[in-house]
């Protein structure tokens, strides 16, 4: 099956990874040539850097290399079974890129969002065939993490989750079926656990770097909660906190920070802009 990727950032380049080494053509799709290049630079040079520590055999990550093809062009998506989205976290801007999809796949082509926070059925709403859509949500980076949410949707067809429950497992990884609740399982649960460490910071309990150093060193997290912030970018980070905290309802367990929020305007993402709440410059 031809598999179809929109989005080469963090997330889409690591998922057309996984899927071009589990053996699929895949397209590629940015808006950003800028993108496209990094990506497609970056999987490649992975893949080497696989073949040469033993973990994959050299044939391999060449082949996987090959079966990616990037493109700036939607018609390329006219033999995909599957098309995957992880573009920026707007309800708006997603749903307006499946109906250009919907215009071009075929009429048995699943559609999937890897969106974080935004409702499926929501997303859904502006396909034609609303039934085939679906939430396919990888973690970063993509290519190490087990775990796969996948969410159906109210429309969405019966068998079409254990479709996809399938197909993600026999790409290697670890999929559980979740209901369509904002944030799902794992970024619901991280919300509270970030905004905490926010809070932490805030009240002037103890400082970044020593909140990090409990969690991880006493913790057992592989990461501690700023340095987490930091990796995945305040843009996609603080984008995500505000949706869950307006889908709840304003719920205040989820209420997001001016700490972080005022990051996120500045531009200072985290590591990917070289400043977030660690310098990295
Ligand atoms: P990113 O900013 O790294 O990459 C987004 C890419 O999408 C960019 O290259 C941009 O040029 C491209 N893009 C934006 N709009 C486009 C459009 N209309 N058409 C084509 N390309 C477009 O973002 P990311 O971190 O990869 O996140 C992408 C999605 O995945 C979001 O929905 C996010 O919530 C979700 N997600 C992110 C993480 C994470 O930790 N970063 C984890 C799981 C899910």
């Amino acid at each position: 099956m031809t598999i179809g990727i929109i989005g080469s950032g963090a997330m889409g380049a690591g998922i057309a990874q996984v899927v071009a080494v589990a053996g699929h053509d895949v397209y590629l799709l940015d808006q950003s040539t800028t993108a496209l290049e990094k990506a497609t630079a970056g999987i490649a040079s992975t893949l080497r850097k696989l073949a040469e520590k033993g973990k994959m055999t050299a044939e391999a990550a060449q082949a996987a290399t090959a079966r990616l093809h990037p493109t700036t062009d939607i018609q390329d998506f006219s033999n995909c079974g599957l098309v995957m989205e992880a573009i920026v976290e707007e309800l708006g801007v997603k749903q307006q890129l499946f109906r250009q999809v919907e215009m071009v796949v075929p009429a048995d082509c699943v559609l999937a969002s890897n969106t974080s926070s935004l409702s499926i059925a929501s997303i859904a709403s502006a396909c034609q065939r609303p039934e085939r859509f679906i939430g396919i949500h990888f973690f970063n980076p993509a290519p190490l993490m087990a775990l796969v949410e996948i969410i159906p949707a109210v429309q969405t067809r019966e068998g079409l989750a254990e479709e996809m429950r399938a197909l993600v497992q026999s790409w290697g990884k670890l999929p559980v079926l979740c209901k369509d609740t904002p944030g799902f399982i794992v970024n619901r649960v991280a919300r509270p656990f970030y905004g905490e460490a926010i809070r932490l910071l805030e009240e002037g309990v103890a400082d970044m770097a020593t909140i990090d150093w409990a969690l991880t060193e006493l913790g057992g997290f592989r990461m501690g909660p700023f340095a987490l912030m930091d990796f995945i970018g305040h843009d996609v980070n603080y984008r995500v906190t505000e949706s869950v905290f307006t889908s709840f309802f304003f719920d205040p367990r989820f209420k997001p920070s001016f700490t972080q929020k005022r990051l996120f305007e500045a531009g200072y993402y985290g590591r990917k802009s070289g400043r977030g709440f660690y310098n990295y410059a």
